[in-house]
């Protein structure tokens, strides 16, 4: 197994899965854009790390993945990164309080529709529980978990507490009690921006 140590350690910070898949843009200011997801490996690393792949589904779709690079790569290129880029246009508009045009919803609604399609209830112990029908070995399984949390949050309350760091333009859920959730985390921005603060108050006096 590969493990790529920058996606082992990164800040799972956005409160919501598709906002976490949003911030594997590293960066949103800088130009060019980095992303800690570079191919198809780095995906799967990132379905295991924030738990949408068992280590097992892993294993199979890494098999997959190997005895067909190409296909995996255009998964990756094709479906997972033009997913993040969609909903880079859905969400960052809410989280500056913009509209989102009527184009990039109905492409995501394309996305539900197909997504949702494969949406099963299955029996867990004592009730049900949702579930999705594709194949053990299907690449939807990182992709779908994605999809499904974006919908589930953009029709939810939760959604007037999205907020973006001003530095990086990473994308969370304000979880605070006061609701005044500024930086991406105070270890990064947060503490760049109080130094500045500290230095322009002692300046001043
Ligand atoms: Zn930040």
């Amino acid at each position: 197994m590969v493990i790529n140590e920058e996606i082992e350690q990164m800040k799972l910070n956005g409160n919501v899965l598709c906002l976490d898949f949003l911030n594997t843009i590293y960066h949103r200011f800088k130009t060019p854009l980095e992303s800690y997801l570079k191919n198809f490996g780095d995906l799967l690393c990132w379905g295991k790390r924030v738990g949408v792949l068992s280590e097992d589904q892993y294993g199979v779709l890494a098999k997959r993945a190997a005895e067909n690079p190409t296909e995996a790569e255009a998964f990756f290129a094709s479906e997972a990164m033009e997913i993040r880029a969609l909903l880079d246009r859905i969400f960052y508009p809410i989280a500056q309080r913009e509209e989102v045009s009527a184009q990039d919803m109905e492409a995501f609604n394309r996305q539900v529709s197909f997504y949702l399609a494969h949406a099963q209830v299955q029996p867990l112990t004592g009730g049900y529980g949702f579930g999705w029908s594709w194949p053990e070995n299907s690449y939807f399984w990182i992709t779908a978990p994605v999809i499904k949390t974006a919908y589930d949050f953009l029709m939810s309350d939760q959604l007037r507490r999205i907020g973006s760091c001003p530095k990086c333009g990473w994308l969370f859920l304000d979880v605070t009690k006061n609701g005044k959730r500024r930086w991406c985390s105070m270890e990064d921005c947060g503490s760049a921006a109080k130094a500045k603060d500290y230095y322009h108050r002692h300046r001043e006096a």
